[in-house]
């Protein structure tokens, strides 16, 4: 038999009225993990949306350059330029967006089929900023965190997007055993005769290991007592959807429920009493 659309829109309506089709109402646990997904929306809008965004991704490049070319090696070694990847040099925030739109938690599967698909665009000022260095006899690595099994798809979407010299020398990923304090890769750089002049990132753990798994209060205890090298040695992108600032918010985050997430993040609000 063949249904209108509008006899189906009818049947659809009556059964609504009637109570035998009603939408079911998340669990409370489904509740408390869509409001911490919905909660990067504003970010997320003003990573996509705001001009803003884009002019401090060409400040951060426009600096970058500037603290290579005032850099002077030690002697006997060659410049280099350590960059982290995501939200760094590419823009992975379609894949926030994706998470927003389906109500979907970060998982590991999920990031690793965002990576597969190679989508990821260039930050305004990144792909320059890679020719730039290796033009003005500077090399640069790119330090990241995605998987070894994700390379050769980070490495096609570096190179579809003409990031300069993407080589298995240059792009250091996470190492098997999975250590995600980046020093020890700071190290293999320079034990290959590089003084590392910059580094960029949008976590405090891309600059240094000494922040690594430290809360907040720490994190800006390093930012502090190296205040003179920001946009000179170091330099930032910003990124308020994610990082290890989230965890940071409390030693009980990262192992927390969604729930208790949702409690620790309004806890750490400070907030004007009104008076
Ligand atoms: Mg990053």
């Amino acid at each position: 038999m063949h249904t209108s659309k509008f006899g189906l829109a009818v049947i659809i309506l009556s059964l609504l009225g009637s109570g035998c089709v009603s939408p079911q109402p998340p669990a409370a646990a489904d509740t408390a993990q869509l409001k911490l997904t919905n909660q990067t929306v504003f970010a997320v809008n003003w990573m996509q949306q705001s001009g803003e965004y884009s002019a401090l991704s060409y400040q951060a490049f426009n600096a970058a350059e500037m603290a290579f070319i005032q850099a002077r090696p030690k002697p006997g070694l060659k410049k280099a330029v350590v960059v982290d990847l995501d939200e760094t040099m590419i823009d992975n925030s379609a894949y926030a967006g994706w998470q927003i739109k389906n109500h979907h938690p970060f998982t590991n599967a999920s990031w690793s089929r965002w990576i597969e698909a190679r989508k990821a665009k260039a930050l305004p000022g990144a792909v320059d900023f890679s020719h730039y260095v290796n033009e003005h006899g500077g090399r640069i690595f790119y330090v990241s965190n995605r998987d070894q099994k994700d390379y050769s798809a980070t490495v096609d979407n570096l190179n579809a997007l003409g990031f300069a010299d993407v080589t298995p020398q240059t792009l250091l990923l996470k190492p098997a055993g999975g250590n995600t304090n980046k020093v020890d890769r700071f190290d293999a750089v320079e034990k290959q005769g590089y003084d590392i002049a910059v580094f960029v990132g949008d976590n405090l753990n891309d600059l240094s290991g000494e922040p690594y798994h430290q809360l907040n209060i720490q994190r800006r205890d390093f930012v502090n007592r190296h205040q003179d090298e920001f946009g000179h040695k170091y330099i930032m992108l910003p990124n308020p959807s994610y990082g290890d600032w989230e965890n940071g918010l409390s030693k009980a985050y990262s192992a927390a429920s969604d729930q208790d997430k949702l409690k620790i993040r309004d806890k750490m609000i400070d907030a004007w009493d009104g008076k």
